[in-house]
């Protein structure tokens, strides 16, 4: 299974990392060995002085698919989630400055928290779906679904040209603004409305 991810796809996170309004989305994979094992904490690598949360809710492919169309898009996914794309900030400063890929700063072991799942069935509207990330008890990010530049369905539509989707594979589909440093002994707690989807403690 694969993780594709969808960077720059909220205003104000845009603004806050001075980044430029894409064209077309930024995608880029993790691979399933970044994924955080179940009930561990998250380890901050040795190689990283800045790692950031990014909270983004999530998208599970429960069909094979390629060029999808965005009418079609819903009939591929029936779980969301909410995770956290960690990012060595610091690393991915220089690796862009370089104009080089972002894997090392984005795709490290355990850069991939994927909390609980919810039924598709429970949102009314996939498009208007609050969610949060709670930083030792102070709310740190909050976003909407309906403030994404490239809504769900879009972005299955923009990824299944490049990659054929497969069952289990899950898409990350880009944090709002309010990203920001973990320290060790920080506990991170991510809600969608006001279900708790994950707890993680920072070592
Ligand atoms: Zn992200």
């Amino acid at each position: 299974m694969k993780l594709i991810c969808i960077g720059r796809n909220y205003t104000e996170h845009i603004k806050e990392l001075e980044n430029e309004r894409p064209v077309d989305p930024v995608v880029f994979l993790k691979p399933d060995t970044s994924i955080l094992l179940k009930k561990q904490p998250f380890f901050i690598p040795d190689f990283s002085d800045d790692v950031h949360h990014e909270v983004e809710i999530l998208v599970k492919i429960n069909k094979v698919g390629k060029h999808i169309a965005k009418k079609f898009a819903h009939k591929y996914y029936d779980q969301i989630g909410l995770g956290i794309d960690f990012t060595a900030r610091d690393l991915q400063a220089q690796l862009k400055a370089k104009g080089l890929p972002w894997e090392k700063a984005k795709a490290f072991d355990g850069a991939a928290v994927i909390g609980e799942w919810l039924p598709k069935s429970d949102f009314e509207n996939v498009n208007n779906i609050n969610f949060s990330l709670f930083k030792n008890e102070t709310k740190v990010q909050d976003g909407n679904t309906s403030l994404m530049l490239w809504k769900i369905d879009e972005i299955i539509e923009y990824v299944s040209k490049y990659f054929t989707l497969k069952i289990g594979d899950i898409i990350f589909t880009g944090t709002p603004s309010g990203v920001g440093k973990v320290l060790a002994n920080d506990k991170l707690k991510g809600y969608i409305e006001d279900k708790q989807l994950f707890s993680i403690t920072v070592k």
